[in-house]
């Protein structure tokens, strides 16, 4: 079998760069192993970057649709005293203080998002999708998927692996990756939520954190962070134990928290971080969590593989159209998005310190950070831009210093305008085009 553009991995990151392929007429068959229906739990927050990109492929209302707008995250510091818990700092991180129509986040079911991708692909005559299919190895230049009990051969002009973490086109590319993990691993459930919680919530402790997030349908998705290792013990406990983890950090979950009934609907999280060392090798190109693994915290996963579908789908739609048969220009993939995912790593890796050891120990000097970015206009923005994808405006020595407390705090009018020197633009995010691909 041919095909122009070989996916394999029909996760987020391989359907956005093979619909974008598809809106171009070009060619593109997707290979995904798992059947269909299979709902596993994965990112759900849509970052103001991923909005644009879902915006200019016409996506915005559909994905909108099913989703829930944040427009702020709420992030409470509390301690422990004689057996209750109480509130010792509040800050707040505001998306509105970007510069963009999308000056908010989205929450949205994983799989609710695939389907939105998925049926917009399977519209174009060009796109080819086959499932469940599992991508074997290469044999000779081919690949080898196993569908409907046989083996087939395909000869792709390009292949692009987007089979997530465990990612074979990545062996065979001879990328590599050094796997870090953290000292605390996370508990992962949604149930429903009270209808007054519409923003995001952050809860710290020294010890623990939990994350509030709302979906669509009256529903909430929660984190709770534990030390490596705890899941064992806490399971034993009974789910009863659980439940007061949640309620004693945030009362308003007592009757809700509780439609969790058994440890076996709360999934347990690992994070890890990775970066490879190549994205391209050849004809082959990797997206997504095949290419780099973030710390959740920050929210951006599922965020980084959609940028990544972008960046390359637009690139690949651009080789064809100008007739470019060599593989040497998918280095411009690399050279964009590398950079940009070394920041975001970066950034929600310094997030997960602030929740490890030994920081855990000082949660003064992370209530006095957060305070800081806050309430200074100039590093709230920052902050922001960073985390939206939007842009990247990085932080000075002087910044830290604000957030250390030894500095006054800033305000600044010109924000708005300010930000828009660091702010990607079409010419950033596809900069072969203006440099004629040189
Ligand atoms: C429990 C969990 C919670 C997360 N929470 C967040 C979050 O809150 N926010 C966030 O932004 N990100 C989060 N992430 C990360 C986010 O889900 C991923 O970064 C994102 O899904 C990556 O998309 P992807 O398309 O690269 O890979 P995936 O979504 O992993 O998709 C890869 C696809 O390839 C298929 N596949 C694998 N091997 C083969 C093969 N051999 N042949 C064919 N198909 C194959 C898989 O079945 C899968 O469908 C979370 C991840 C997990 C696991």
């Amino acid at each position: 079998m041919k095909t122009s553009v070989l996916v394999i991995g029909g996760g987020v990151g391989g359907l956005t760069v093979a619909l974008k392929l598809a809106m171009c007429g070009i060619h593109v068959t997707v290979a995904e192993q798992a059947k269909s229906g299979i709902h596993t739990y994965k990112g759900e927050l849509l970052q103001p970057k991923s909005l644009e990109i879902f915006h200019s492929i016409g996506l915005i209302q559909e994905v909108e649709a099913k989703g829930h707008r944040i427009h702020h995250i709420d992030i409470h510091e509390m301690k422990k005293r004689d057996q209750t818990f109480y509130e010792t700092g509040k800050a707040s991180m505001d998306y509105r203080m970007i510069n963009s129509p999308f000056s908010y986040s989205l929450m949205i079911p994983h799989e609710g998002l695939k389907h939105i991708i998925l049926k917009a692909a399977e519209a174009y005559p060009s796109f080819n999708y086959l499932q469940p299919a599992r991508f074997k190895g290469f044999h000779h230049d081919e690949a080898i998927i196993h569908y409907h009990g046989e083996d087939l051969s395909i000869e792709a002009d390009y292949v692009i692996g987007a089979e997530g973490r465990k990612s074979k086109t990545r062996e065979s590319m001879n990328s590599s990756i050094k796997e870090r993990q953290y000292d605390h691993h996370f508990l992962t459930v949604s149930f429903s939520r009270p209808a007054s919680m519409k923003e995001g919530k952050m809860i710290s402790t020294p010890y623990t954190f939990l994350g509030l997030f709302p979906l669509p349908d009256n529903r909430v998705r929660t984190v709770y962070l534990i030390p490596a290792g705890e899941y064992k013990n806490m399971k034993e406990k009974g789910i009863s134990f659980f439940h007061r983890c949640y309620k004693e950090l945030c009362p308003d979950l007592d009757g809700y928290v509780d439609e969790i009934k058994s440890w076996r609907d709360i999934h347990l999280m690992i994070p890890v971080r990775y970066h490879a060392s190549k994205y391209v090798d050849g004809n082959k190109a990797l997206v997504g969590d095949a290419a780099h693994s973030v710390h959740p915290m920050a929210g951006e996963g599922m965020n980084l593989a959609i940028q990544d579908g972008d960046i390359l789908g637009e690139l690949l739609c651009w080789m064809y159209a100008n007739g470019i048969t060599s593989p040497g220009f998918l280095k411009w993939y690399e050279r964009v998005r590398k950079p940009r995912t070394r920041y975001v790593l970066n950034l929600s890796h310094l997030s997960a310190l602030t929740y490890s050891k030994p920081f855990a120990y000082f949660p003064g000097f992370r209530k006095k950070g957060i305070l800081q970015t806050t309430r200074d206009d100039r590093l709230h923005t920052k902050q922001m831009l960073n985390v939206s994808g939007l842009g990247i405006w990085k932080e000075t020595i002087y910044d830290r210093l604000i957030q250390l407390g030894l500095f006054p705090v800033r305000s600044n009018v010109d924000l708005m305008n300010l930000q828009k020197k660091f702010m990607f633009t079409r010419s950033s995010d596809y900069p072969w085009k203006t440099e004629g691909g040189k």
